[in-house]
């Protein structure tokens, strides 16, 4: 019997160039991002420089995560409490966490066969609650058709934010993923794209959006320190107006970014072979179904989803058990109890107005996930799908 012997939750090291920049952060004692000469810019000054030359946005802004990032986000829009805000049913809870947090309420949007947010369901509820705001999460690295999102956006005059936290290095049609919207997320925690324990971006091209974001996240009256960043008139009225829930990066964590930035695209190609080489031999089970995903999606598979469509319930956990016992963690997203980072939208038992969403709930019920960490080599992956394969064929019956 084939058994798998890594971690599945053991990530790379940080380039050495990293660490060594990390030192001499340390060394200096300089680790307040606002913490320099004159004419200086911090680790964190650059980093935001280099992330929006990434992104090719005017402006960035780092933050304390990813979760944080979203809040700001809202906050930076003008949601206000009472507001409504779109989001997907098939997301992470850090996504109803910081609408939450803004004091809106979230609409729930289903999810569709191909794991992406039901674009339908997102036109419907944007009529019927008149909601003015919209979360968009590309949730596990599936992007849905910007295209059409963006006719649904302009139509029902909506401001939409893009929850990119898997989607960091990905693209759309040649454009990169979060630079659609009017705002984009991302988070630099460990298990997304780039690692520094904890972390987020936030990026715009809006002016005064952006703004409002750098005193949120606790700027202080020290707004002109930021350089991806509208001048400073721009902060007339708004130094005054805006809260600080400060949040700031430290210079430490952006040392460690910079040399993972500069090698993402790099390591996004990783994950796709990676990815491929799961792909192909789940695909030669006819009991496994990844959907097809459309040419224009340019994603990042650092996680691969496939569904069992006649499995019922107790042979999906079954599936998942076997796994477990031969070295393959999966996650089911079909689980009526939350467990480690999974939950289903159900358990959000603090939203207003929770209704059964049957369809995400039927699609969610035979949904598997699994975590491809870049400390697997492809040789891994062929012997992961090979235990996958063996075990689903187990549980058939
Ligand atoms: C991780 C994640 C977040 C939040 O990021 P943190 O940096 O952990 O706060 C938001 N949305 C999605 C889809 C995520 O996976």
């Amino acid at each position: 019997m084939k058994v798998f012997k890594k971690s599945f939750t053991q990530q790379e090291p940080i380039p050495e160039a990293g660490i060594a920049a990390a030192v001499e952060v340390m060394r200096s004692g300089c680790l307040h991002r606002y913490n320099t000469l004159p004419d200086e810019k911090s680790e964190t000054d650059l980093l935001e420089l280099e992330f929006a030359a990434y992104q090719g946005v005017p402006y960035c802004l780092a933050c304390a995560s990813g979760g944080y990032a979203l809040h700001i986000a809202m906050r930076a829009a003008g949601v206000s409490a009472g507001d409504r805000v779109l989001c997907n049913a098939f997301t992470l809870a850090p996504v109803p966490g910081a609408i939450h947090n803004s004091g809106a309420e979230a609409v729930l949007v289903g999810v569709d066969d191909d794991y992406c947010i039901d674009l339908e369901d997102l036109e419907s509820r944007a009529e019927e609650t008149a909601a003015r705001f919209f979360l968009l999460s590309h949730m596990r690295g599936h992007i849905v058709d910007m295209h059409r999102v963006m006719e649904i956006c302009n139509r029902n005059d909506l401001f939409l934010i893009e929850d990119c936290a898997h989607t960091m290095g990905a693209g759309w049609n040649g454009r990169k993923s979060g630079t659609f919207g009017d705002v984009a997320c991302f988070s630099a925690q460990t298990y997304k794209h780039v690692n520094s324990g904890e972390g987020g971006f936030l990026t715009t091209r809006h002016p005064e959006v952006m703004a409002r974001a750098v005193i949120l996240s606790g700027s202080y009256m020290l707004y002109e320190h930021h350089f991806a960043a509208p001048p400073k008139e721009t902060y007339d009225q708004i130094s005054y107006e805006t809260p600080n829930y400060s949040g700031r990066m430290d210079n430490l964590r952006a040392a460690i970014l910079r040399p993972q930035l500069s090698e993402l695209d790099n390591q996004c190609e990783r994950w796709n072979r990676r990815y491929r080489a799961l792909e192909k031999i789940l695909r030669t089970c006819s009991l496994i179904l990844i959907p097809k995903r459309l040419e224009a999606e340019q994603f990042v598979g650092s996680s691969i989803q496939f569904s069992l469509p006649h499995f019922r319930e107790e042979q999906v956990l079954k599936v998942v058990e076997y796994c477990g016992v031969r070295g393959v963690v999966l996650k089911w997203f079909g689980d009526s109890v939350p467990r480690g980072y999974t939950s289903r939208y159900d358990s959000w038992r603090y939203l207003s107005r929770l209704s059964p969403l049957t369809r995400t709930e039927q699609i969610l019920s035979t949904l598997l996930d699994m975590r491809i960490p870049l400390t697997f080599s492809r040789k891994d992956c062929a012997l992961i799908a090979d235990i996958i394969v063996d075990v689903v064929q187990e549980c058939r019956t």
